[in-house]
């Protein structure tokens, strides 16, 4: 077990592929960033040590982000390897959709049952103001084909005043016609060059209040099914569901039960904390070993940050640590 001073113990590990997006989202991508040189970036082989030793350690959630996982070579091929050798883990995938749809069926065939898209509006237009390209029609086409493929899907949407805001009522009709849930995650201030604001804040409380002017919304209740971060309702009538992730204004350090891995090999304990353990600099030594990393990642583990604290300390327009989204993996 991977337990932490504070009592929390981990189950949950984020690995993000890559650091290169097709996309430039606002919220995500700041404004002088630059990419992992290749050399630096991890190769499968070794993600896949990696995904050993957290199996080893009682993981058995394993959620693979970027950048975009699916703008990397090989990456199906990837997913395969990992559920033959770990065909216990609940593997999950979180996506901005727009590469997946030619996928879908080979996804569906090797057992993947859940995905996360990101998408933050309905609106063509406001979609390439938000991401920088032209592509909503390929993330509906890839939600149409998941549906019909029977994979189950999360939107996933930063809520972000002035941008989105207006859209509740599409984003509640949406939900309402299809069976997926569509969870608002509020806008954190990630990164020294963040885009956040007070008024492009938009709080989960206000977005309930909002969205409940448009709809009856039933709670969903705390079970092992829906545990997670999110606040889940049922839409009266509807297929669908809303959700709210609240890390800003209400956040759930004191149950935080996930580690990260960014694409170039780092540990990092805490979303807000830019402290980071270098796991590449072990796997390339050939004098060190799995023993190595697993001794690295508990020893890491027991100072886990409690993250609110760091996001309290610092003016929240300055960006709460200094890696854009990106490179982390959400
Ligand atoms: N490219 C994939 C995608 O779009 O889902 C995976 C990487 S993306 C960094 C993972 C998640 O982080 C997305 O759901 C994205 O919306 C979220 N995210 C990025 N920056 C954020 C921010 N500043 N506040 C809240 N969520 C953010």
């Amino acid at each position: 077990m991977l337990t932490d001073n504070l009592g929390r113990t981990v189950s949950y590990l984020r690995l993000s592929v890559t650091d290169r997006c097709n996309l430039r989202c606002v919220y995500c991508v700041t404004k002088d960033f630059t990419f992992i040189p290749h050399p630096e970036i991890l190769r499968y082989e070794e993600m896949l040590t990696l995904i050993d030793i957290a199996a080893r350690l009682n993981i058995s959630k394993l959620r693979l982000t970027g950048g975009e996982p699916f703008a990397r070579k090989g990456f199906i091929s990837f997913i395969s390897r990992i559920m033959n050798s770990h065909p216990e883990m609940d593997l999950r995938i979180t996506t901005n959709g727009t590469l997946v749809e030619p996928y879908v069926q080979e996804l569906a065939k090797l057992g993947v049952k859940r995905l996360n898209i990101s998408l933050d509006t309905l609106d063509e237009q406001k979609f390439s103001e938000i991401t920088g390209r032209h592509k909503l029609d390929d993330v509906l086409g890839t939600i149409d084909a998941c549906l019909k493929a029977g994979i189950k899907l999360k939107i996933n949407a930063v809520a972000m005043k002035g941008m989105n805001d207006s859209e509740l009522p599409d984003f509640i009709n949406f939900a309402r016609e299809n069976p997926v849930d569509v969870r608002f995650i509020e806008f954190m201030p990630m990164g020294e060059d963040t885009r956040w604001s007070e008024n492009s804040f938009w709080s989960a409380k206000d977005i309930l209040g909002e969205a409940r002017t448009h709809c009856n919304l039933i709670p969903v209740a705390r079970t092992v099914e829906n545990k997670g971060p999110a606040r889940m309702y049922n839409i009266e009538g509807g297929k669908g569901r809303i959700g709210l992730i609240s890390p800003v204004s209400s956040h759930f350090c004191g149950t935080c039960n996930r580690l990260r891995i960014t694409s170039d090999g780092k540990l990092r304990t805490c979303l807000f904390s830019d402290r980071v353990y270098n796991l590449r600099g072990i796997l390339r030594n050939p004098r060190l070993g799995p023993e190595t990393i697993l001794r690295v990642i508990r020893m890491a583990n027991m100072d886990k940050p409690l993250g609110y604290n760091l996001l309290e300390s610092k003016e929240r327009s300055q960006g709460v640590c200094g890696t854009q989204m990106s490179a982390i993996g959400g």
